[in-house]
């Protein structure tokens, strides 16, 4: 997979594809061409099927494997345990769409009618759509290369018939790669809607290594102008289910504060910690709705409150922009 140049001037700038910077990076000779900067007909297409979907909220992450796709789900789940809303869930993380396997759907298939295709739904308010329903088989996604991920992503944006949806959650692959470029030029690229929010949680763990990988995550945002609304810590801590107590298997660093002291130097919210419990990862494998069958543990608490969190930031950016 291919990364964005540290100091990728972006797409859009008049020295795309002409700084030091771009030296070795394989969108070069396009960016220098120019024909990155002239707007992309997908853009509109996206804009028009996404009129109707609210929210919406792409996850990051740094690295892999930092709980991406669980806190994905989990937010899917409890933002559609409110049944006056309608909850989609994107997963467009390419070479590891994990979200059906998490969602209880892995195998399920997708159709298409005139009006697109139809997501899975697992509640009557929470519609499931994964780059993994359309692979052939998981090490498909390792050939595939940029202009063609991009073109599957500018489908998956503009093809799904989610009907009136009030939060679409987005699973992205790890890192800042080719993906969340087409991701954000996609959804931020149209005309400005003060009634529709594009907006990025991203999720760590407490380790130094992790947060090296955030910090550039969060440079990239800066850089495409998507605003992140918090950080959420995740692997903070463990509870023992038994005894109760709290040992922290991943201690943040002193010097940088964790996740929490890295969102503060940056000025973003910091949303929460929700702790390591081997019930969630049993959960995200079997495909159980972890939130309803264990909703007075730890994890589950730890979660609700950064759910809250997440919400009152959409509806205070909503009365911001209005
Ligand atoms: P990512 O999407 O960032 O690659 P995943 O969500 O797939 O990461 O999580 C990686 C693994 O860690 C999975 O097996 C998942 O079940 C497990 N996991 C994630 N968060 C927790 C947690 N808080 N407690 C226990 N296991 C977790």
């Amino acid at each position: 997979m291919t990364s964005v140049p540290e100091h990728c001037p972006g797409t859009q700038s008049e020295t795309a594809g002409k700084e030091s910077a771009c030296q070795g990076c394989p969108n070069q000779s396009i960016c220098a061409s120019g024909a990155a900067r002239g707007p992309d007909p997908g853009i509109l297409l996206v804009q028009q099927r996404l009129s109707s979907v609210k929210h919406k909220i792409l996850i990051l992450s740094g690295k892999g494997g930092v709980g991406k796709s669980t806190f994905s789900s989990l937010l899917a789940r409890g933002l559609s345990s409110d049944s006056e809303k309608n909850v989609g869930i994107l997963d467009i993380d390419i070479c590891g769409p994990s979200v059906p396997r998490i969602m209880g759907v892995l195998g399920e298939q997708v159709h298409q009618s005139g009006s697109g295709w139809s997501p899975v739904y697992v509640e009557e308010n929470l519609a499931v759509m994964s780059i993994g329903f359309l692979l052939g088989s998981p090490d498909d996604a390792v050939i595939w290369r940029g202009p063609k991920k991009n073109g599957l992503i500018k489908q998956f944006l503009s093809e799904v018939d989610w009907g009136n949806l009030d939060y679409l959650v987005i699973d992205t692959p790890p890192g800042t790669s080719d993906e969340h470029l087409s991701v954000t030029q996609y959804l931020l690229g149209g005309s400005e809607d003060k009634h529709r929010t594009v907006v990025a949680v991203v999720v760590t763990t407490p380790q130094e290594v992790a947060l090296l990988d955030v910090r550039k995550e969060l440079d990239f945002c800066k850089k495409v102008n998507l605003p992140v609304i918090g950080v959420v810590e995740n692997m903070s801590g463990f509870i023992c289910p038994k005894c109760k107590f709290q040992s922290d298997i991943f201690p943040p660093s002193t010097v940088s504060g964790g996740a929490e002291g890295m969102a503060k130097e940056y000025g973003i919210p910091f949303l929460g910690r929700l702790p390591l419990d081997p019930r969630l990862g049993q959960s995200c494998d079997s495909g159980a709705h972890f939130l309803a069958e264990l909703p007075d543990s730890p994890a589950a608490k730890s979660f609700h409150h950064i759910m809250q969190g997440v919400v009152s930031s959409l509806d205070t950016k909503m009365d911001v922009d209005e």
